[in-house]
């Protein structure tokens, strides 16, 4: 039996974005010695005891932080509400019966590099295109979160946030981000991929990684100010976060603009040089593979086709 989980923090408040998306706003008991006290991008662990099933005892996981390290006050997770757990002790489910007031654990420290310092470096001038799906959009509300408490006046022109969901309602922190887009010139597309079902929606439809096919790619370079063919590791870099499905579809066809993901073992099933730098980096919320490097049938045209984008640039 997992060892129950000894609380150390409250939860402050819980705002249901839908029945399965709610952001939960977390108090340890001990607070930050000093702030910021993370890196935009980073996640913590949350944990909860199963109070009905007292034998199966604590679950934790990961979870991304979609606050600012700099905001005073509680932090801030986005979580999605998982309708077909893998364990038989799932931290969701848990989460989902707490109200403010409710006692949990929070293992108080950030941890990952998934992080703009971490990766390119906050004086890479490339502009920085997120790829979300569902609640993958947590880190990168921190990183704009975390640009405007550092300057209330940001220019946030070379930040491009896709948001993909299965309807509307399901695109959190949707005005925050448009007023992003109206104050300081953010790029933010939210897409729905159920837009029969969302009736008056008039923004973009299809699964987030659909933005990268060849036929609309043309599209999103002009909508971020970037010339035809432009839409190149020399100007973009890309981050990814979510499940497999999303990751595998951004990196995919963008093979093709020769983008490269930070990722040992993928970057030499296909051959890539060990002097052509990195261009995509990625949060996985899952553990499936996102290429499958053991396969030949599935490596060999990928490696094609980067080694005939790689030849280009
Ligand atoms: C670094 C990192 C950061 C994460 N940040 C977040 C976050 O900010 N918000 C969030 O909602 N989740 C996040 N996750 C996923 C989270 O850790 C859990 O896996 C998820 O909440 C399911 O846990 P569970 O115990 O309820 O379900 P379990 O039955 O224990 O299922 C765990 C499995 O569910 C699958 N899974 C994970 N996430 C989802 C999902 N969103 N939808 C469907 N299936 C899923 C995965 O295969 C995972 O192995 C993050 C994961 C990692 C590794």
């Amino acid at each position: 039996m997992a060892k129950p989980l000894e609380y150390n923090a409250t939860l402050s408040e819980r705002i249901d974005v839908t029945d399965a998306l709610t952001i939960f706003k977390i108090a340890p008991d001990k607070q930050p010695d000093k702030r910021p006290w993370f890196v935009p991008g980073q996640y913590c662990v949350l944990g909860m005891n199963n109070a009905d099933k007292p034998e199966l005892g604590g679950v934790r996981r990961s979870m991304s932080i979609a606050s600012a390290p700099e905001d005073e006050g509680p932090t801030e997770f986005y979580v999605r509400w998982v309708a077909k757990p893998e364990s038989e002790n799932p931290l969701t489910h848990q989460l989902w019966k707490l109200k403010a007031g409710d006692r949990m654990y929070m293992r108080p420290v950030a941890a990952g590099v998934f992080t703009v310092p971490d990766t390119i470096g906050a004086d890479d001038p490339r502009i920085r295109v997120m790829v979300a799906a569902g609640t993958g959009s947590a880190p990168f509300v921190s990183m704009l979160r975390s640009e405007l408490r550092r300057d209330p006046n940001a220019d946030l022109s070379r930040w491009v946030l896709l948001h993909g969901a299965s309807y509307p309602a399901d695109l959190g922190y949707r005005d925050e981000l448009h007023a992003l887009v109206q104050n300081h010139k953010l790029h933010y597309f939210g897409t729905v991929s159920r837009p029969k079902e969302a009736h008056g929606w008039t923004g973009d439809v299809g699964r987030v990684e659909a933005y990268f096919e060849p036929a609309r790619l043309t599209d999103l370079e002009a909508r971020i100010g970037l010339l035809p063919g432009g839409f190149t590791p020399k100007n973009v870099v890309i981050y990814i976060c979510g499940l497999t499905g999303t990751i595998t579809g951004t990196i995919i066809p963008l093979f093709d603009r020769a983008f490269i993901p930070d990722f040992k073992r993928i970057r030499e099933a296909l051959g890539v040089p060990e002097d052509v730098k990195d261009s995509v980096f990625y949060e996985q919320y899952d553990t499936e593979p996102v290429i499958d490097i053991k396969d030949a049938a599935v490596v060999a045209p990928l490696r094609e086709r980067i080694q005939t984008a790689l030849a280009r640039v």
